[in-house]
């Protein structure tokens, strides 16, 4: 079975950029929601446990036909949060190196953030945006960066890309508080970005 990743914060912790409210619904609804339905799904095929939902979504021709659909949206909407709820966090500042990190990639933290802002904002409908590393990095190029976005649950893992930031722009993410201002929310998102865990999980990979 799959579970949740705990929060590593109080729901109230992350106000006044992300309220309380919109955190338990997100947590405690959305994301239960999609991990109990990928638990539910990958049940007709419990060998499919033995693998990480990651390492699922990385190959999705394993997933049998039939539960396909349902671990792609269910799956995604299981990893994806995973991810944002633990690159979220209270007071994680970026270490000089990883701003060096992000002005070889982007030219400076600024364009960066501007890229990935354009990014989330232009995100049709819903879906995410990502920092990511590409596929072609381990080919001797080293680490390359990359912003991409998704539609619906689609995660960059199912393209053979490692997530290491992402924002979660389907409404129910910002709705409660920002309404129909995505660009709010968006804005007001780099202030409970947790980059301690964006640079471990940058390293790790
Ligand atoms: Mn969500």
């Amino acid at each position: 079975m799959y579970e949740q990743t705990k929060l590593n914060y109080d729901y109230a912790d992350l106000e006044p950029y992300v309220d309380k409210e919109t955190m338990h619904v997100h947590y405690d609804k959305h994301h239960a929601a999609y991990t109990a339905k990928l638990n539910a799904a990958i049940e007709k095929y419990p060998a499919l446990f033995e693998k990480t939902a990651e390492e699922i979504l990385s190959n999705v021709s394993l997933i049998p036909e039939d539960i396909r659909s349902a671990v792609i949206n269910n799956g995604g909407g299981y990893v994806n949060h995973n991810l944002f709820f633990s690159i979220m966090g209270k007071d994680k500042k970026m270490s000089v190196e990883f701003e060096n990190v992000l002005t070889d990639a982007f030219g400076s933290v600024e364009k960066f953030k501007e890229e990935f802002e354009n990014a989330a904002l232009t995100q049709f409908g819903s879906g995410w945006a990502w920092l990511v590393i590409t596929a072609d990095s381990d080919q001797g190029t080293g680490k390359q960066l990359a912003i991409r976005k998704t539609s619906n649950q689609d995660t960059p893992l199912s393209n053979g890309e490692k997530p290491i930031l992402c924002i979660d722009v389907w409404e129910h993410s910002y709705y409660l508080k920002y309404q129909n201002k995505r660009p709010d929310y968006v804005k007001a998102f780099w202030n409970v970005v947790n980059w301690e865990e964006v640079e471990r999980l940058y390293k790790e990979a």
